[in-house]
């Protein structure tokens, strides 16, 4: 069983390319467990359709798939361009102006947000994914700012603007966010990722916007600013204050130089195991599939270092959003998951048994080394809060957990951790063998071939609340 069954999971960005019930549900059966919704474009309408339709397909599946809400965060992107163009030469000047809704021709360009007090004379601004350098010559006015070019190149309608070495002073949740976490509340999302992180204080910030909208979604912080991974502490702080991280490659190329990206990879996921927090890999894992249907070598070693270095998700952005063959890339990424944890092995981590729930901890070490040893089939567990199976699957066990929650909630949020599937199932008085044989018969644990019976390593809570997690057994079923 458990070498068919994929431990890294799968988030996929939905998009244009995937805009119906049908792809939606084609992705999830071929093994995407959250879905990505980028508030960077789409409207309210589009997103209602798309909720709907991810919560259909999970429901046919009998598994809970994530939704997570992507905000655009301080995401500065330019405005409309007359005909959706404008050259660039080495040493031209122009103009970024927020008060400017059009373009006319002119160097003056429309950009979403206001620079002008933000910004310093000679930091850098880089436009279009890098591809345009630039850097600050003089403020002109309380909304225009004036650059010089660094090199030859053009513009798009909409393109982003990286600024590294801007000081955003902490106001990084923007109106539009502001507006977009308000819908999210109401929607109920599993996740909410916000963009350009700075400091930990931003999370604590958008901790606080959630709860007065009454909303208890995770909170994933996206790494990609210069800021956020100047030091190690820096790092590790976002990583304390969130529930989870995403690597955004991207932008984090863009912001800091590609060459940092592989160390800060690594990094981040051996903190967030540490942490016990969810660490999402992501941008470009196959990025030529959206023009080819086989991803190229490079491709399958990133997807298959992300593995081996034990990230709980690898995320698919154009791929699945815009891509000519979102289908086939699952179906790609999934062959490589499941080959490399099926040929590799990811060390497990001695936690530091501290605080109030010292029993997550203890108990995560025992479980997985314990499992190991007796090569039980399958790790089930009963958990109120999700705090035990979490701590578990930051050990990276090699044999699938099966977690049991009377909170939906908490099982959305388990389905991007590593080598978890849980389900809602009421709070009942069933523990050990019983809750084992139950779960056999609902189909939820598969005997392998050729085999009687499975060893189940049971660890459970004689109290649905948080620290109840108190016994350890082992059962065959
Ligand atoms: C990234 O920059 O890698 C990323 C994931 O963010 P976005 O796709 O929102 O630019």
């Amino acid at each position: 069983m458990s070498k068919l069954f994929k431990r890294t999971k799968i988030l996929a960005t939905i998009g244009p390319a995937t805009f119906s019930k049908e792809k939606i549900e084609d992705l999830i059966m071929a093994g995407v467990n959250g879905c990505r919704l980028n508030f960077s474009h789409g409207d309210y309408v589009e997103r209602d359709q798309q909720i709907q339709w991810i919560r259909e397909a999970a429901e046919k599946k009998g598994r809970s798939v994530a939704i997570l809400q992507d905000l655009q965060g301080p995401k500065i992107r330019l405005g409309d361009l007359r005909d959706n163009h404008y050259d660039v030469k080495k040493g031209d000047h122009f103009i970024l102006d927020h008060a400017v809704e059009e373009h006319k021709g002119d160097n003056v360009l429309p950009v979403q947000y206001n620079l002008a007090d933000k910004v310093k004379v000679d930091e850098p601004i880089s436009l279009f994914d890098g591809k345009v350098k630039t850097h600050v010559v003089r403020v002109l006015s309380k909304t225009a700012i004036e650059v010089e070019a660094e090199n030859d190149g053009f513009l798009m309608s909409h393109k982003g603007l990286n600024l590294p070495d801007t000081d955003f002073g902490g106001d990084i949740i923007t109106e539009k966010d502001m507006a977009d976490i308000e819908f999210g509340a109401s929607r109920d999302f599993d996740f909410v990722a916000l963009s350009f992180v700075q400091s930990a204080s931003d999370i604590e910030k958008l901790r606080q916007i959630l709860l007065s909208h009454g909303s208890t979604a995770q909170i994933i912080a996206k790494i990609e600013t210069k800021k956020a991974i100047e030091t190690d502490e820096a790092m590790e702080a976002i990583v304390e204050a969130s529930d989870g991280i995403m690597v955004a490659r991207g932008d984090m190329a863009v912001e800091a130089g590609a060459e940092v990206v592989p160390i800060v990879q690594r990094k981040l996921i051996a903190m967030c195991r540490e942490h016990s927090k969810i660490c999402i890999v992501a941008t470009q894992m196959m990025g030529s599939m959206v023009d080819n249907p086989e991803p190229t070598r490079a491709e399958v070693s990133d997807v298959a270092n992300a593995v081996i270095q034990g990230a709980d998700a690898v995320m698919l952005s154009d791929e699945t959003a815009n891509g000519k063959y979102p289908l086939e890339t699952v179906k790609a990424m999934k062959k490589v998951i499941l080959y490399t944890q099926n040929h590799s092995h990811v060390s497990p981590i001695n936690h530091e048994v501290t605080g109030d729930f010292k029993n997550y901890d203890a108990i995560s070490n025992a479980v997985t080394a314990l499992s190991e040893k007796i090569d039980a089939d399958i790790i089930i567990c009963q958990t109120a809060t999700g705090a035990t199976a979490a701590a578990i699957s930051a050990q990276r066990p090699k044999l699938p957990i099966i977690t049991v929650t009377s909170n939906a909630r908490v099982a959305g949020q388990l389905a991007l951790t590593y080598a978890n599937s849980a389900f809602v199932r009421p709070y009942t008085e069933t523990y050990g063998l019983d809750l084992a044989q139950e779960l056999k018969e609902q189909g939820y644990l598969q005997v392998e071939e050729g085999k009687k019976d499975l060893l189940a390593v049971i660890i459970s809570g004689h109290k649905d609340e948080m620290g109840g997690t108190d016994t350890i057994q082992l059962v065959h079923v």
